[in-house]
């Protein structure tokens, strides 16, 4: 199959990979290097595979700057996993503070209450329906927190963070946690803000089944005794992810895919500036296709809309199997929403092109038309 044939995929995760990444992976499966072994197969205490983990971790910290004093960690888990792990490792028993914004930051404040002496709602946008977010000014944290969590990208709800808070200048001397599960190398962050950021590789990374932790040497030791070797953060941080098997394939593509990242250009930019700047656009395209027209609807504030996922809804909701199907047999692919909101979901993920947004709001443009 060849790029061009290949149907546009706007699912939430796992979700679209670039096809030269696919392709990549496809040729060295085998054989990877003229090992004789496919990297599923390889010992990951072995030369061969020490040199993929050095290679994914380098490129990580050059695409996404991240400063010398965090670790860069492969875990096992996923998003939810770190719900667990997080506290685990660094709420010390104490109060943790949730922002929460939306379905991903309330799981992490409910999972969180089992480790923490207590789990307390700093901010919450629910009264809004959570179209909007609650702005930093007022939120209500607590001098004695642990950390404070918040989810950078809702990818239910669809709302974002522009920037991230900074605590300090709120008058916290606190660690932010941040769920960057799908927002993860789409755009900058400003690390300076955050104490551990946590992602699963499989929105804009990689495949399901590795977990990103980029964590600061300072957190490092504050592990509750009964916390799992496996998820010790200063454990795994002394083994290079090597405490137990990492999830070898996943880093293996984390790596293919750092290298297709920093090969990106739009203009003068490169690696994730380029990301960033088309992720913007091609959110910006679709927001305004969306806004022109009665038959679409997204009620986030646009403050606050995501860059990485599109929910919408039809005006008429009987006509959202009608939608599905025709999109499907557009080549549009996985647009449905989450069946908790419902509705539809455009996932505009690091690997979703110009093209595929384009197909997109010309069938959104094509279905309206159509049924008036
Ligand atoms: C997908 C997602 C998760 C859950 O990840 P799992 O790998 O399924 O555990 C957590 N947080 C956010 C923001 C997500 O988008």
């Amino acid at each position: 199959m060849t790029t061009q044939q290949r149907p546009f995929n706007f699912g939430p995760g796992p979700a679209t990979l670039p096809a030269e990444v696919l392709q990549q992976a496809a040729d060295e499966l085998p054989n990877w290097h003229g090992s004789g072994m496919s990297v599923m197969e390889m010992s990951h205490r072995g030369p061969e595979f020490i040199a993929i983990y050095e290679h994914a971790v380098s490129g990580l910290r050059t695409l996404l700057d991240v400063p010398p004093d965090f670790h860069i960690l492969f875990l096992q888990g996923g998003g939810i996993g770190e719900n667990a792990i997080a506290p685990l490792n660094l709420s010390q028993g104490g109060v943790l503070d949730f922002i929460l914004t939306g379905s991903w930051s309330r799981k992490s404040y409910e999972e969180a209450g089992r480790y923490a002496s207590a789990a307390r709602i700093a901010a919450n946008g629910k009264a809004s329906g959570h179209t909007g977010i609650p702005p930093a000014a007022s939120w209500n944290i607590s001098p004695d927190a642990a950390y404070v969590h918040l989810c950078s990208n809702e990818t239910i709800q669809g709302v974002q963070f522009q920037e991230l808070p900074d605590l300090a200048a709120l008058g916290a001397d606190v660690p932010l946690v941040v769920d960057c599960s799908s927002d993860i190398a789409s755009r900058r962050f400003d690390w300076r803000r955050i104490g551990m950021a946590f992602a699963g590789a499989q929105k804009n990374l990689g495949p399901a089944g590795l977990t990103l932790v980029f964590v600061r040497e300072a957190l490092l030791g504050r592990a509750l005794p009964i916390c799992p070797s496996a998820f010790n953060y200063e454990l795994v941080a002394r083994n290079q992810s090597m405490y137990n098997t990492p999830p070898t394939w996943g880093i293996y593509l984390v790596g293919l895919m750092v290298d297709w990242m920093l090969r990106q250009r739009e203009g003068d930019l490169s690696g994730l500036a380029a990301l960033e700047v088309r992720n913007q656009r091609q959110a910006a395209k679709l927001y305004a296709a969306l806004d022109a027209s009665d038959f679409y609807i997204n009620r986030v504030d646009p403050a606050v809309r995501s860059w990485m996922n599109v929910p919408f809804t039809l005006a008429d909701a009987q006509r959202d199997e009608a939608f599905l199907d025709g999109a499907a047999r557009r080549g549009l692919l996985q647009l449905r929403g989450h069946n908790s909101v419902g509705g539809m979901r455009a996932s505009l993920y690091n690997a979703m092109t110009d093209e595929g947004v384009d197909a997109l709001i010309a069938y959104l443009q094509d279905f309206e038309r159509r049924q008036a």
